[in-house]
């Protein structure tokens, strides 16, 4: 099975720059890239806040951990020298198709031979890429969620051509910077989670958008005839208003009455979820 030491991050977003400081935490020693000296300016800021979280709530970032941490990950915007060293790729950049395929493409290029390749896309199968990265054999997906120092799952996806020592050598590394990996055997769009949470979401909002139920009724159910500690609608406000609309809106005629509802009832009158003090609850 291929070592890994050595990673780089492309894409210093939300996502991207979690990714960098959870693995420069654990040891490893990373670089992250992104296109240019501002976009670089915008990795530092994250960084720094992303320190100051770390610090807060988690226990191994302690005591100057969290500032050595930060201080360790190296920033370029030059492709060819962040992959130089690279055992592991993990590509974070938009989601949007032709950018991760022009970005594999330039990979391939630069890239030593042995690198493995790996996707956070959310939506796209690592099969669309694959063809752009010249070693479908060496590329697969590796799925975390926002907040990955709390929320810690790492959904493992390959491709039929993904080498097995391959995709062992991700799920360890996954395990060795704190997640739990999730394996998958087949490719899915959505992995577990998303075929999971989506449905889920989507029936709870046709109960109390078509009048069935109150939101509050609805979640009671759930915890109480489930014993799960949450329902949909706090999850909603979890994840916050403005994604699931995003989503009902671009999903046919039927999804948009439900983005239309929580647009009239809750986003215009400012209740976006937790984070904005009020949702379906108010915090
Ligand atoms: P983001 O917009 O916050 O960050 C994208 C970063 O990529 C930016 O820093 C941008 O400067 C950089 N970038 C743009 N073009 C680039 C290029 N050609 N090469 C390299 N970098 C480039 O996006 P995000 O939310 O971090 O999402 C990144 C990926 O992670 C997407 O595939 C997304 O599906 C996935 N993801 C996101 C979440 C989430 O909750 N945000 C969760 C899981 C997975």
């Amino acid at each position: 099975t291929p070592t890994i030491r050595n990673v780089t991050v492309l894409g210093t977003g939300v996502l991207g720059s979690q990714i960098a400081f959870q693995t420069a935490l654990h040891g490893f020693t990373v670089t992250a890239y992104d296109i240019d000296d501002e976009a670089l300016d915008g990795a530092r800021d994250r960084l720094e806040k992303l320190a100051a979280t770390y610090a807060e709530e988690v226990p191994l970032a302690a005591d100057g951990k969290a500032e050595e941490t930060r201080n360790a990950i190296t920033l370029s915007s030059d492709l060819a020298d962040a992959v130089k060293d690279a055992d592991l790729i993990i590509e974070a950049v938009p989601e949007v198709l032709d950018i991760k395929r022009e970005t594999y493409q330039k990979l391939a290029e630069v890239a030593p031979d042995e690198t493995i390749f790996a996707t956070n896309s959310s939506t796209l199968l690592p099969s669309d890429i694959k063809d752009s990265t010249g070693r479908p054999g060496q590329f697969l997906a590796l799925h975390f969620a926002n907040r990955i120092w709390d929320f810690n799952t790492a959904e493992v996806m390959g491709t039929p051509d993904t080498d097995p020592d391959v995709f062992e050598a991700v799920v360890q590394f996954a395990k060795d910077i704190g997640m739990v990996p999730i394996e998958l055997h087949k490719e899915k769009a959505g992995y577990v989670l998303n075929s999971l949470l989506v449905p889920f979401l989507d029936a709870a909002a046709e109960l109390a958008a078509g009048g069935y139920a109150d939101p509050e009724a609805v979640d009671t159910t759930w915890r109480i005839a489930t014993g799960a500690p949450l329902g949909p609608f706090q999850i909603f406000d979890i994840i916050g208003l403005t994604t699931p609309y995003n989503i009902f809106w671009h999903g046919g005629p039927e999804k948009q009455k439900l983005a239309e509802w929580l647009k009239t009832e809750y986003i215009d009158k400012g209740k976006m979820g937790v984070a904005s003090g009020e949702g379906f609850y108010t915090y």
